[in-house]
């Protein structure tokens, strides 16, 4: 884990120089893709957490930065009684912290807020649904365009993606659109995702279907492609002859919260290395495509993971570690271990930190082993990409420095540093032959002050314009479990399974085993 911990040595100056072209875009321009359709975006699950802390704070920016039609709609569902007024006073009570939110924009965003009750098992409230969607229409001029963000437990997605078809509201015309957001998780194992999309695909048709993965649409994130296929002089390094390793990490510091009820069905590895952790590999690994544009950027993916060399789940301590935070201190404050989360069972064998050993089969990464980790209630919040380098060669210093010379080091910071520094030996000036290592470091709000969109209003912007770009295709979901499927299922049912859960404290920077996981590329 020195990816967490490492000093990255001096650090050297860099200058920004905006490129000609860049200086002919005003920096506005690069803000919005294009103007989103007039729709009503109908979240399913209104009443809970994801609503209140993501989508309405998002829906809400994206209006107070022009990012949505002036005819636009949100209407709240969930079983909760709650009423129009009801559902608006929840909102803003629920962000009522948020110093961007003024009391003005709020009213006027509110008024464009409504609510209506649903029973997720009742046809008939569906209809209703419908009836009252059609009129809103009528009213606001909304052109019947819908979105329906799935809020709402996994377990409901089915049959709610069922209903919604049930009483036509997946129906498309000329002119006319209808979408689907389906949020984290899609199935738990290929066989429920494989399910889970056929019923989605009863009513609804591919182009239709969002598959939300908010990590894809971090400026950071986007920036991957960006930084390796917009410079000339990366792409030749970026293989097998010049890298050692890379590793991908997803620390949090934050333990499982109030979200125990999920956590302890998931763990870490559906909760986060069946998505984002690879989707930031399929970003870091692939190819470059022919033309930036949604197929052909999903093709590429795909053929990464294609290429996963399926795991030894004979060997399991060789290429994985799993472990769980026992009691700790985060930032000096006491916190409790896993098992003693509410919500959590005392003898509890759900992993909240992991760290996979995985290899390429292709051209360009055979060999070379990627390390993808991700925990919580680890040292600090950190997601990086770190890009070791191989050691030079042969080192013509040997008799004054030995024969080992630090090798560079390329670090994409997406969170919280969006940084990319690299780090290269220079001469320490003196008379004596020493090299010191000193660190290049951009950071990506560098000369920038404008506006930002956050990950949540980007797919939800994006999903408005119907570009699926930052949006998962179901072929690289179900290669994805079948990577993973198999190595849950050895994990869940192999006799050794508390023997592998290895403590760490809380606080700290994870199970030990991890240098030995390591080692061979140290
Ligand atoms: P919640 O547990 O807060 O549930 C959302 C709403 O669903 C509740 O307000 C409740 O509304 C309804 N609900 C809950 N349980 C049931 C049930 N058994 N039957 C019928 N309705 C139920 O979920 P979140 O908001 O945290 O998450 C929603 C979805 O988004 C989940 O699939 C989650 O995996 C995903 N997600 C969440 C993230 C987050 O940060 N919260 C992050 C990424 C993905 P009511 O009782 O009023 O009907």
């Amino acid at each position: 884990m020195d990816d967490l911990t490492e000093n990255q040595g001096e650090k050297a100056t860099m200058i920004v120089e905006e490129s000609g072209l860049d200086m002919d875009i005003a920096p506005e321009s690069c803000l919005l893709e294009g103007m989103a359709d007039p729709c009503t975006i109908v979240i399913l699950g209104a009443s809970g957490d994801l609503t209140v802390r993501k989508v309405i704070p998002a829906l809400y920016m994206l209006f107070k930065n022009k990012g949505l039609s002036k005819d636009f709609l949100v209407v709240g569902c969930a079983r909760t009684e709650l009423g129009d007024d009801g559902f608006r006073d929840k909102m803003r009570a629920a962000i009522n912290e948020d110093e961007s939110v003024d009391n003005s924009s709020w009213q006027e965003f509110a008024s464009h807020l409504y609510y209506r009750s649903i029973i997720y098992d009742d046809l008939s409230t569906f209809k209703d649904l419908k009836i009252s969607l059609d009129e809103l229409d009528k009213t606001y001029k909304t052109g019947g365009n819908r979105i329906f963000y799935l809020a709402i437990p996994p377990t409901l997605y089915s049959s709610t993606a069922q209903m919604l078809g049930k009483v036509g509201l997946s129906k498309e015309k000329e002119g006319v659109w209808s979408r689907i957001v389906v949020e984290k998780p899609f199935g738990r194992d290929l066989d429920t995702a494989v399910e889970l999309d056929r019923t989605i695909h009863e009513y609804f048709k591919e182009h239709q279907i969002f598959r939300i993965d908010h990590y894809l649409a971090k400026e950071t994130v986007q920036n991957i492609l960006m930084f390796r296929f917009s410079n000339a002089i990366f792409e030749p390094v970026w293989n097998r002859r010049y890298i050692d390793h890379v590793s991908i990490t997803t620390a949090e510091s934050l333990g499982v919260e109030h979200r125990a009820g999920y956590y302890e069905q998931a763990g870490v590895l559906r909760d986060m290395f069946q998505n984002h952790m690879m989707q930031i590999l399929a970003l870091t690994a692939m190819e470059p495509p022919s033309l930036f544009e949604a197929d052909r950027v999903r093709d590429e993916k795909v053929k990464v993971y294609r290429s996963l060399r399926p795991f030894p789940v004979d060997r399991l301590q060789d290429y994985l570690v799993l472990g769980q935070y026992g009691a700790g201190a985060i930032d000096g404050k006491r916190v409790p271990a896993y098992r003693d989360e509410p919500g959590v069972s005392p003898d509890s064998l759900i992993p909240t930190f992991a760290m996979l050993k995985v290899y390429l089969d292709n051209w360009r990464w055979q060999g070379v082993p990627f390390y993808l980790t991700s925990g919580k209630r680890l040292k600090r919040k950190l997601t990086e990409i770190a890009i070791q380098f191989k050691e030079v060669p042969h080192s013509m210093f040997r008799q004054t420095l030995g024969e080992h010379i630090s090798a560079n080091r390329l670090i994409l910071g997406i969170y919280p540093d969006e940084r990319i520094t690299l780090t290269f030996q220079t001469k320490n000036p003196g008379a004596k032959v020493c090299l010191r290592s000193v660190t290049m470091d951009f950071h990506y709000d560098q000369s920038y002050e404008g506006p930002e969109f956050d990950a949540y209003e980007k797919v939800l912007l994006d999903c408005m314009l119907g570009d699926h770009m930052l949006f998962w295709r179901q072929d690289g979901v179900e290669l994805c479990w079948s990577f993973l499927t198999p190595i849950l299922q050895e994990c869940e049912t192999c006799g050794e399974r508390r023997e592998m859960l290895m403590p760490y404290e809380a606080g700290s920077e994870g199970p030990h085993a991890v240098k030995k996981l390591m080692a061979d590329s140290w």
